[in-house]
């Protein structure tokens, strides 16, 4: 079965930066899982899956505007240590280090600039925002959709929402 419209994907990846390195990759989990054509995942990464089998490999270069979006200005915000996802705890923060702040659609991961005392000043861009990446995919499984994950336009069990 190929991978158009209205299939369930599942498939493993390794996420590497411009300098080849990699940041982030799927096979400590089982594979992710999306529906297809619901704007589930980013643009760029849909586009290069379509018309791919299970047993595929492939990779594919993204720019920023593909992939995580380009570096907006003004992104700057003041948090205090109780809005991270983890509770906070003192001394523990650094410029540049990466942390997890609590938001009305989830943990939400955004850079550290500064640290107060009391509070933290994070950039929340993507952390891979306006950065080119590059995934390297293996396509797992490719099914039908169920009609209920249709009428919710996303993938349901392992990998995909569990509801
Ligand atoms: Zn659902």
């Amino acid at each position: 079965m190929v991978i158009e419209q209205d299939k369930v994907v599942a498939f493993h990846y390794r996420l590497r930066d411009e300098g080849g390195e990699v940041v982030e990759h799927s096979y400590d989990h089982p594979p992710v899982v999306y529906l297809h054509g619901h704007q589930n995942m980013l643009p760029g990464l849909e586009r290069a899956l379509e018309g791919h089998r299970p047993g595929d490999s492939f990779s594919v270069t993204l720019p920023p505007e593909q992939a995580y979006g380009l570096l907006r200005e003004n992104m700057v915000q003041r948090i205090s240590f109780k809005q991270l996802a983890n509770g906070g705890r003192k001394g523990s923060y650094r410029p540049g280090m990466i942390v997890r702040v609590k938001t009305d659609l989830g943990p939400q991961e955004v850079t550290v600039v500064k640290v107060g005392l009391k509070s933290l000043d994070v950039d929340t861009n993507h952390p891979l925002a306006g950065k080119t990446v590059t995934f390297a995919v293996e396509v797992v499984e490719v099914r039908g959709a169920t009609p209920e994950e249709l009428s919710h336009g996303h993938a349901h069990g392992t990998g995909g929402h569990q509801h």
